[in-house]
């Protein structure tokens, strides 16, 4: 259908899109959804390469709001693989009866407003058209794939493919010389699955990543009653920890403890399931870089005790950053890939990569012939995917051209000059520093209050205004500027994308803070918009 009016148009058929379908649809509004892939929940239809699953709990992934589907789901693992998580999402899409008003190979390239109309036109690869009252933009914060720019790269005869376009068939590497780039958290998840077969792995590492184990298990059928039974307290201690997961900080400083005390508590840590070492640590690690030299010792000493060769084991070894300043990987059995005869690493701040050739890849010392090469260089995160589509405001303006010298936004969720449009996840939103599952809720159930808000009243129009645009920018930056995260150069600093200007994109001051200003905010008449 082209030229069609909806009551609200969602870019994204990911987990904030869709459960904001769902809301949306009980307001009595007519919705649609534009996808640009045919199948739902854009992050595990994507990211289906070798080894993907969850660095958070199954069951803290999962929708909290619907008691039916909390029944009837069972997560078979503590910490599921991509295939589960898919079918999931493919359940919850069933069971919503979601599909009908999703359409699906479907890429929005613009969105405009109609002033005066006080209407979104967006336009499709293709040039179909639709308006509508609002714009929900469920973009996701890490969609936009990035390609590493390094020369030749399109003249390499072998196979290819970046982790987040993984083809649906799975690739055998079974006989195959395999190159993997990048050893963020995707690359780390990819090495230590495709190590298991490759006749040779060679893992090119720009810089070293601090990685902790997952300790990962099954979910029995015995367990799964108690389980269930805990969801409710579970969901509990989400909603009240910093980051939505099940791990507290330790609010004592690592000062405050003996080093044998802390110690004891760096193994216990170390040997639990998920992100407990990282987030249910002492608090200062996080704060002063004293405290977190002590914690990115243990790491280290960790990795050395793992690894046979101490030469490898310093390459593995960060240099330019301490732990948990950026994003922390999860692995199974990754560091002890290195001792396998079919592994070899390569350090490129040692060696560079050159180019890459017909046959394979050349560092300034050697060739290395491969057969397929995995680039697991991430993607440019947050305001990537807003770049990717021509948006423009009720004067024309160029989100793209507004966020220049970093994103400006108010609660993450509008952006002055853009009326009616609302972000889930958007850069300087409380969900992106968060298990995301767990913060998406919030930002959907907010925003259809605020819709519903509007409908009470019959107001057509929505816009944050400036200076309360430029004070939750500045709390932003504040923040920020109290933790470590901003001393590391990743993609919440937007330093992983070439040209893009090194500013923090996420939010630091913890979910329930962040939840407590959006509840003043509504309960305050929406304090900061002007509706009309
Ligand atoms: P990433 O953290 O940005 O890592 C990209 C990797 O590619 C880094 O090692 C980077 O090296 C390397 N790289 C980039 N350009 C390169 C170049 N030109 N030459 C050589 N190496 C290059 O991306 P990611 O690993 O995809 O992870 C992104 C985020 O996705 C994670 O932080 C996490 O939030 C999410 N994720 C979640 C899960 C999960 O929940 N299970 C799994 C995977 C990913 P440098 O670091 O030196 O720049």
């Amino acid at each position: 259908m082209s030229n069609a009016q909806y009551d609200a148009i969602i870019i994204g058929a990911g987990i904030s899109g869709m459960y904001q379908l769902y809301r949306l649809r009980e307001l009595g509004m007519n919705v649609r959804m534009y996808e640009t892939s045919d199948g739902v929940d854009s992050t595990w239809y994507w990211n289906r390469y070798p080894g993907a699953r969850f660095d958070s709990e199954s069951y803290t992934y999962a929708y909290s709001f619907s008691e039916e589907i909390l029944k009837e789901w069972n997560w078979t693992e503590h910490f599921s693989g991509q295939a589960d998580n898919e079918r999931y999402f493919n359940f919850v899409a069933d069971k919503l009866d979601l599909r009908k008003d999703i359409q699906f190979n479907s890429k929005v390239t613009a969105a405009k407003f109609i002033k005066g109309d006080d209407l979104w036109e967006v336009e499709l690869e293709g040039g179909e058209k639709a308006r509508a009252r609002f714009l929900i933009t469920a973009v996701g914060v890490l969609s936009a794939t990035q390609m590493p720019r390094i020369e030749g790269i399109d003249s390499f005869k072998g196979d290819y493919c970046h982790t987040s376009r993984w083809p649906k068939t799975p690739v055998d590497f079974k006989g195959k010389r395999v190159g993997v780039i990048g050893t963020g958290a995707t690359g780390v998840q990819v090495i230590q699955e495709v190590a298991k077969t490759a006749e040779h792995l060679t893992v090119f590492q720009l810089d070293a990543s601090w990685c902790a184990p997952l300790n990962n298990s099954k979910i029995t059928d015995e367990e799964q009653p108690a389980l269930k039974a805990s969801y409710p307290e579970l969901f509990k201690i989400c909603k009240e920890s910093g980051a939505g997961f099940l791990h507290q900080f330790d609010m004592r400083s690592i000062f405050d403890v003996s080093p044998e005390e802390r110690e004891a508590k760096f193994e216990k840590l170390y040997g639990e399931p998920g992100f407990g070492i990282w987030l249910a640590n002492f608090y200062d690690i996080m704060t002063d870089e004293k405290a977190n030299a002590i914690i990115t010792e243990f790491i280290a000493r960790k990795i050395r005790e793992r690894v046979k060769d101490p030469k490898v084991a310093d390459i593995l070894i960060p240099k330019d950053h301490g732990f948990g300043m950026k994003r922390v990987p999860m692995e199974t059995k990754y560091f002890e890939v290195y001792n396998q005869p079919n592994v070899t690493l390569v350090d490129l701040r040692a060696t560079p990569i050159e180019r890459v050739n017909e046959t394979g890849i050349k560092t300034s010392d050697k060739q290395y012939d491969l057969d397929f090469i995995v680039y697991a260089t991430g993607f440019d995160a947050v305001t990537g995917a807003f770049k990717r589509i021509d948006i423009r405001g009720e004067d024309g303006q160029a989100l793209v051209d507004k966020w220049s010298g970093g994103p400006e936004t108010y609660l993450g969720m509008q952006v002055n000059g853009f009326p009616n449009m609302f972000m889930l996840v958007g850069p300087h939103n409380g969900a992106t520093f968060c298990n995301i599952p767990r913060c998406i809720e919030q930002n959907v159930e907010w925003v259809t209050d605020l819709v519903k808000h509007m409908q009470n009243h019959q107001y057509k129009r929505c816009e944050a205004t400036r200076d309360a645009e430029l004070a939750w920018t500045d709390h932003v930056y504040e923040t920020a500027a109290g933790s470590l995260f901003t001393k590391a150069d990743s993609w919440f600093m937007g330093a992983n994308t070439p040209g893009k200007k090194r500013t923090f994109l996420l939010y630091a001051g913890g979910a329930p803070n962040y939840r407590k200003k959006c509840d003043e905010v509504a309960a305050n008449n929406y304090e900061g918009f002007k509706m009309v």
